[in-house]
């Protein structure tokens, strides 16, 4: 197994033995106080395994025998960090349930298959016994989609792929490649990697997210990099053609991107891979405001620039990255030399830093930048390098971690995330915008008390673009499910409104299910239900989730 789950934390992000270094810098957290309009922000510990009572397990003594006949018992496990590490995805919500020590969601077990055969007995073992199974690739799902809900049966189990995580072939003339759904982004590039070849799908959760559950939950771009899939249902095998293109009608493979473990269990997946390239530069511009970056990216993207990442980040996400990169970590007098730089450019009003990456061999990789370069200019931004850019690329992944030390300190956040087409996209963001502001405010726990609102573009296409808001927040601490439930509500009303999709990356899983019929249809939705009878008549995989 290229994870091993005991060495992670199991109410939190990754590996337990992580450090940050941002809990002991008191000049940011009095910063953050005073943004969020509190006096200070109160230490707010989670509670340790130990002391939570766990549900008591309803695995029948012989469906735990027949279990351990399909995958050996060793891998059918019961123990309490097991049960409550599978218990929850790693929302806001999950992770306020997780500190809280609510595991009404813990399976009755975890299974961890071997291979397809193992998973397809599951199955048939489960719709036999009226077990519900809940597919878990990495468990980094932030709506709900693993938790171990168990609509009308009796007994839960999860089904931890992590054991499935081989590279099993690479097709060079194709530039395929096809692997185990288990397997997480770091194994799987590593073996790409080795053989010159990469996949280039870097989702802020790649360290722990596996391929199966980037095309269950139509990760960024996910779907379009599937070329064929292997799915266990309780109906028996469905193996999807890998054809480059077919016109033999619907295509099986998409009802398996975005099936959320509701259809069937990937097993394998063949996806379209890239040679390695020469080279891969990071580089990081300032706009002056968000319209001009917006702009130069639409124009990029129309004009056919090929960059392999994109990110803008609104006037406040670039404030607040400023902040986070530097309180309590640089001194004092380089902060005001860089403020002083910025503000005689003219760059400190509302500036929006862009992250940018162009990759191929040297030529074309120059070639692209200076394209880029040409195209920001004229939009009026400043070039702030390579240095920039590669630091992003450094810390990225650690940005996760620090919403659990959020949590410690009584403050919250959280990503809503849509899409939505260039001529959609200014009043999507306002509308957005607005509409968290103020559902933070009416929700808040004092008077003054406020949230920062940041959006981040990314994801663009010649047709448009996501828009990911995070929202950082002071908890109500008597009440902050509720609290967020309210703020969701106002944000997902307003993307609805807006003409937005409810989910750009993160799929439905339960979180989103108030909103998908009305972005979907109704009809939409039946026949959605219609390929989950054909694939599930017992109804046993993921109750409760994607469907309502
Ligand atoms: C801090 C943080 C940052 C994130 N950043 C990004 C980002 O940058 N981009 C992005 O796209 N997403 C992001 N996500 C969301 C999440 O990482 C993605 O949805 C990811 O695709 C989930 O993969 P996973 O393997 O962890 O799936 P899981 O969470 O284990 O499962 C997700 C869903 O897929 C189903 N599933 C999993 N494996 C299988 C399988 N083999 N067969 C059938 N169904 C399966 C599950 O039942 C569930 O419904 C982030 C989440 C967090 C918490």
């Amino acid at each position: 197994m290229s994870v091993d789950r005991t060495r992670m934390r199991w109410n939190g992000w990754g590996w337990a033995a992580h450090k940050d270094d941002i809990a002991p810098r008191e000049e940011l957290w009095t910063w953050l106080a005073t943004e969020l309009g509190m006096p200070a922000l109160l230490a707010t510990p989670a509670r340790p395994l130990e002391e939570v009572t766990l549900p008591a397990s309803k695995l029948l003594a012989p469906d735990r025998t027949a279990l351990n006949a399909i995958v050996g018992e060793e891998h059918v496990r019961d123990t309490a960090f097991e049960r409550a590490f599978h218990a929850s995805g790693r929302s806001y919500r999950d992770l306020l349930r997780l500190r809280a020590g609510d595991l009404s969601t813990a399976p009755d077990a975890v299974v961890y298959p071997r291979g397809t055969e193992e998973v397809l007995a599951v199955l048939a073992l489960a719709a036999k016994e009226r077990i519900a199974v809940v597919p878990f690739g990495g468990g980094t799902g932030a709506v709900g989609g693993v938790s171990g809900t168990r609509g009308p049966f009796e007994e839960v189990i999860t089904l931890d792929m992590s054991a499935m995580d081989r590279l099993i072939d690479i097709d060079p003339l194709s530039c395929t490649a096809t692997a185990e759904a288990g397997i997480c982004g770091p194994a799987l590039e590593k073996a790409l990697r080795a053989k010159g070849y990469t996949l280039g799908h870097m989702p802020d959760s790649f360290e722990f997210s596996t391929l199966g559950g980037w095309i269950a939950h139509c990760a960024e771009g996910a779907a379009n990099r599937l070329v064929a899939a292997k799915m266990a249902t309780p109906r028996g095998p469905l193996s999807t053609g890998d054809f480059p293109a077919s016109a033999a009608g619907v295509q099986m493979k998409d009802i398996v991107a975005g099936s959320e473990g509701v259809f069937g269990v990937i097993t394998e997946a063949t996806v379209h891979i890239r040679r390695l390239p020469q080279m891969s530069d990071c580089r990081a511009w300032l706009f002056r405001d968000f319209e001009s970056g917006a702009a130069a990216i639409r124009i990029a993207m129309q004009e056919g620039i090929a960059c392999s990442t994109l990110r803008l980040s609104d006037a406040e996400e670039t404030r607040f990255q400023r902040a986070y990169d530097t309180l309590g970590k640089t001194s004092g007098a380089v902060q005001w030399i860089g403020n002083r730089y910025f503000k005689l450019r003219g760059y400190d009003v509302k500036p929006c830093k862009l992250i940018a990456v162009f990759e191929g061999d040297e030529r074309i990789a120059s070639s692209e930048r200076r394209r880029f370069h040409a195209v920001a200019r004229k939009h009026g931004a400043l070039s702030l390098g390579r240095g920039a850019g590669e630091q992003w690329r450094k810390t990225r992944f650690q940005a996760p971690y620090f919403r659990d030390t959020l949590l410690d300190r009584g403050a919250g956040i959280e990503t809503v995330e849509t899409a939505t087409s260039w001529s959609k996209l200014d009043a999507l963001h306002a509308g957005v915008q607005t509409a968290l502001e103020a559902a933070i405010r009416d929700a808040a726990p004092r008077e003054g008390a406020r949230g920062i609102v940041m959006c981040r573009l990314a994801d663009a296409s010649p047709q448009g673009a996501s828009l990911c808001f995070t929202t950082v927040f002071p908890r109500l601490l008597d009440g902050d499910i509720d609290q967020w439930s309210r703020i969701k509500k106002a944000a997902a009303e307003a993307v609805i409104a807006n003409g937005g999709t409810i989910s750009h990356h993160l799929g439905v899983g339960r979180d989103h299910l108030p909103w998908i019929t009305q972005e979907k249809g109704q009809l939409g939705i039946d026949v959605l239900r219609a390929v989950k009878a054909a694939l599930d008549p017992v109804g046993i995989l993921n109750p409760g989730k994607l469907l309502p």
